[in-house]
């Protein structure tokens, strides 16, 4: 069975799903089985939420303060295990929480989750990836046509729902694409992280 939970760097992620609308050109799924101490991030089926919480028992917290979903996966993708989840982790071990996630989730799921979100999770890290519309159905390859404008609202919508919400993109972009997704950041008075690509 694939790692549900598995530690990087000292943080401690939850792997829910490999489901994803997206395709990214970068997905490291497609380089490499794990990440990180984990042994294989590849579920041979999606894990129920029985088994989530019977890893999330298994796995000794201390010394975390942050539990992170993120893994070979669109978390949001697994909707009800990430908030059952997640509600079960803080309620058991009074720990944050962050969602790392692609931001197309009010499409994926065809209505506004954020509020069911902010009631579990602490902050969100959407990932920008690039600073168009048109760079960003050629990086990640999504299901859908209107995918960008789709993560900007989400970023916008989820700014005054947690406690932080930042976007994310990786230094491999060229310098003129980190100004600019910089511009889109600072205009909505997002924090956009840099992130170094591993
Ligand atoms: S959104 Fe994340 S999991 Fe999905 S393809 Fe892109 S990098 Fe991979």
């Amino acid at each position: 069975m694939a790692d549900i939970l598995y530690t990087y760097k000292n943080q401690v992620y939850a792997n829910i799903t490999n489901r994803c609308d997206c395709n990214c050109q970068f997905c490291i799924r497609s380089h490499k089985d794990s990440v990180g101490e984990a042994d294989n991030l590849w579920h041979k089926s999606e894990p129920t939420l029985e088994e989530i919480r019977q890893a999330m028992d298994a796995f000794d917290f201390k010394g975390y303060d942050e539990l992170v979903y993120c893994g070979y996966g669109e978390p949001t993708c697994a909707l009800d295990n990430l908030l059952a989840s997640a509600a079960y982790a803080k309620e058991k071990q009074n720990i944050k929480i962050r969602l790392n996630t692609n931001g197309l989730a009010n499409l994926y799921h065809k209505r506004n989750i954020i509020p069911e979100l902010a009631k579990v999770i602490d902050s969100v890290s959407v990932s920008l990836n690039a600073p168009t519309a048109e760079k960003y159905q050629e990086v990640t390859r999504p299901q859908f046509e209107n995918a960008f404008p789709a993560l900007l609202e989400f970023a916008e919508l989820a700014k005054g729902a947690f406690e932080h919400v930042q976007f994310s993109i990786v230094d491999v972009l060229p310098e003129e694409e980190i100004k600019e997704c910089q511009r889109i950041a600072d205009e909505r008075g997002i924090y956009l992280k840099i992130r170094k690509f591993s």
